[in-house]
């Protein structure tokens, strides 16, 4: 069985001194490939050199809605050079209601940015999206999605709200959230996204599987998510993970 974690944080402080076990760990329970994410222009040599160091990762450049700053503004001209480092992604950029800082005003303008340069260099988008998917859907529809697409990490939204990001060329990644408590809107979210439009992912060390809540995630536990999805799908854990690591493969350009 292949997995792929499409959206991690290996570059967390809290990865510092272990992270050749946490990747002998992922790499034990089927992982293939995984896809970190900075969060800020101080990340981006971080996100690499991992990258760099072990084949089963990929990297991912971009500012996270919570760290925009106007002082990112400059540090954006140099996302245009991500495909050239060898970057699978931009992200994880987006925006955030939930918060009160930075501003609305401030993500937008960076999330702009980015989504414009993600488009111009054809590398799919790794998006964030808390409260705000009005703002998301009209900024994609002012700069439009790369071709290559990309996906809304960790969603819980509706069917219906799925269906219209669909329509725009986004796909979406769910992890610890799977092992919740079960509810109709879960499943008939994942019925509508599933079989092509749904990806596996931890957020590690984010949103650990209910059952170890208060712990650092780690990627490993994607097993939980997998086995979660195939109780809720009524799927062999298989075949989710066959399926998920195919469109992860086809938006991200990977190789396995
Ligand atoms: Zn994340």
């Amino acid at each position: 069985m292949k997995i792929i974690d499409a959206h991690c944080h290996l570059e967390s402080e809290e990865f510092e001194n272990n992270l050749d076990e946490i990747i002998r760990n992922a790499r034990d329970a089927g992982i293939c490939k995984l896809i970190t994410s900075s969060i800020t222009p101080g990340q981006w040599e971080k996100s690499k050199s991992i990258a760099e160091k072990y084949k089963e990762v990929e990297f991912a450049l971009g500012v996270h809605p919570w760290y925009a700053t106007p002082s990112d503004l400059d540090m954006l001209e140099n996302l245009k050079d991500a495909k050239t480092k060898g970057a699978a992604a931009i992200g994880e950029i987006g925006l955030d209601e939930k918060i009160e800082n930075p501003s609305i005003e401030i993500q937008t303008k960076i999330f702009e940015i980015q989504l414009s340069i993600a488009k111009e260099i054809n590398l799919p988008v790794i998006v964030h999206c808390r409260g705000a998917f009005d703002e998301l859907i009209s900024s994609i529809k002012k700069i439009g999605v790369p071709e290559a697409g990309g996906i809304i990490h960790s969603f819980s939204g509706s069917a219906g709200l799925a269906d219209s990001l669909i329509k725009l060329g986004l796909s979406f990644s769910i992890g610890g959230i799977l092992t919740y408590k079960k509810n109709k809107k879960r499943i008939e979210l994942l019925e509508r996204i599933y079989p092509n439009h749904f990806l596996l992912e931890t957020d590690s060390p984010d949103i650990p599987p209910i059952h170890l809540n208060g712990k650092p995630n780690v990627p490993s536990n994607i097993l939980f998510n997998l086995k979660a999805a195939s109780d809720l799908l009524g799927i062999k854990q298989e075949d989710i993970a066959e399926t998920t690591t195919a469109n992860a493969v086809r938006i991200f350009n990977l190789v396995i």
